[in-house]
C-alpha cells in the first residue's frame, strides 16, 4: 500500500490518553505569550530515543500535566488531539485520561471531564471524527478517588463519557484490588477496559476478563498463552496493542518479537492503537508503518479487519456501530 493511501485510510483508534498526546499546536495554543521555549517544552514530553523502562517513559507526563489545569486548556487539547487523529484517518477515537490528576487549578473531577467533553465535541463538528471519552481511575489511588471518578463517569455518560479505565503501575497494584469499582461499574453497565499485560503477567488479564472487562489495554503478555488467547476470541475480547509505546517501555524486546502479527493469525482480535501520541512521538499511522516495516506490506484487508475489531469493541451502541461500518464500507470497499 502507497504511503498516502495507508495514511488515509480510515481508521479506528480506541487507546489514547489526552495528557500523553498534547499535541504540538495544542501546546503553542496554551502556552503562548509566555515567554516558555517551545522546542524545550515540547521535547521534555517525548520519551528520549533510548528509553526503555516504563519510569522513562513515565517521566515525561510530569511536563505535560502542569498545562492541563484549566477548563481552557483541557479544551484546547481534546480538540486538537482530534484534529491531529483526523490526518491520520480517523473515524472514530476513544480519548481517555484521569480527572484526578487536574484539579490543581481548582477544577473539580467532573469539571475537568466536562471540558475535555467541550473539545471533542467542537472538534467532532470541526474534523468529523466521532468520539467518545472514556476516564482512568489509578493504581495506588484511593478508593475514594477512584470511587469519585466512577461517580463522575456514570454521571457524565449521557454528554459522551462511554466508559472506564484503569491505568498505573501495574506490576506493584494489579487489577484485582480493584475489583468493587469494576463490580459497581459492571452492576451500572459503565463498560470498561483495563491496562493488563503490558509489563504484568497473564494472571493479571486473566482477573481483567473475570471481572468484566470488556477490552484489554496492551495485554501482550498472553501472547504466549494459549488459553487465554481462546478466551479472547470466544469472548471477543479485543486488545488494544500499542506498538510503539510497548517497545518503548520495554513491554516487548524489540519489534520482530512484537505478538501482532502472531495474534492477528491466530485470530485472536488485535487492534492497533498510539497510547500517547506525544510522549511516544508517533500517530496512528507511524504505528501502522512501523509495523510494515516489520512484518512486511499492510493491505487493505488487513487495515479493515483491525478497524472492524476495533468497532466490535467499541463503547458505542448498536446502531452507532454500524454506521461507522457503513462508513467504512463506504470508503474501502
Ligand atoms: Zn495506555
Amino acid at each position: 500500500m502507497q504511503t498516502e493511501e495507508l495514511r488515509n485510510f480510515p481508521k479506528v483508534e480506541l487507546h489514547c490518553h489526552l495528557d500523553g498526546s498534547l499535541t504540538e499546536k495544542a501546546v503553542r495554543r496554551i502556552v503562548r505569550e509566555s515567554g516558555y521555549n517551545m522546542e524545550v517544552l515540547l521535547d521534555s514530553m517525548r520519551v528520549r530515543e533510548d528509553a526503555r523502562d516504563l519510569a522513562d517513559y513515565l517521566s515525561c507526563f510530569a511536563n505535560s500535566l502542569p498545562l492541563l489545569q484549566s477548563e481552557e486548556n483541557l479544551r484546547i487539547a481534546a480538540y486538537e488531539l482530534v484534529g491531529q487523529a483526523a490526518a491520520d484517518g480517523v473515524i472514530y477515537i476513544e480519548v481517555r485520561f484521569a480527572p484526578m490528576y487536574h484539579r490543581k487549578g481548582g477544577l473539580t473531577q467532573t469539571e475537568a471531564v466536562k471540558a475535555v467533553l467541550v473539545g471533542l465535541e467542537e472538534a467532532e463538528k470541526d474534523f468529523g471524527v466521532k468520539s467518545r471519552l472514556l476516564l482512568c481511575m489509578m493504581r495506588g489511588k484511593t478508593q475514594e478517588e477512584n470511587g469519585e471518578t466512577l461517580s463522575c463517569a456514570l454521571q457524565m455518560r449521557e454528554y459522551g463519557v462511554a466508559g472506564i479505565d484503569l491505568a498505573g503501575n501495574e506490576a506493584a497494584y494489579p487489577a484485582r484490588l480493584y475489583r468493587e469499582l469494576f463490580l459497581r461499574a459492571r452492576e451500572k453497565q459503565m463498560p470498561f477496559t483495563i491496562h493488563a499485560g503490558e509489563c504484568g503477567n497473564v494472571e493479571n488479564v486473566r482477573d481483567c476478563v473475570e471481572m468484566g472487562a470488556g477490552r484489554i489495554g496492551h495485554g501482550v503478555a498472553i501472547a504466549d498463552d494459549g488459553e487465554m488467547k481462546r478466551i479472547c476470541r470466544e469472548k471477543g475480547i479485543v486488545l488494544e496493542l500499542c506498538p510503539v509505546s510497548n517497545l518503548q517501555t520495554g513491554a516487548v524486546k524489540s519489534l520482530e518479537t512484537y505478538p501482532w502479527a502472531k495474534m492477528r493469525e491466530e485470530g485472536v482480535p488485535v487492534t492497533v492503537n498510539t497510547d500517547n501520541r506525544t510522549v511516544s512521538n508517533t500517530s496512528l499511522f507511524k504505528e501502522w508503518q512501523t509495523l510494515a516495516g516489520s512484518f512486511g506490506p499492510v493491505d487493505a484487508q488487513i487495515l479493515r479487519q483491525a478497524a472492524y475489531y476495533a468497532i466490535d469493541a467499541a463503547f458505542l451502541s448498536w446502531a452507532e456501530k454500524e454506521s461507522l461500518r457503513k462508513t467504512l464500507r463506504d470508503r474501502t470497499e
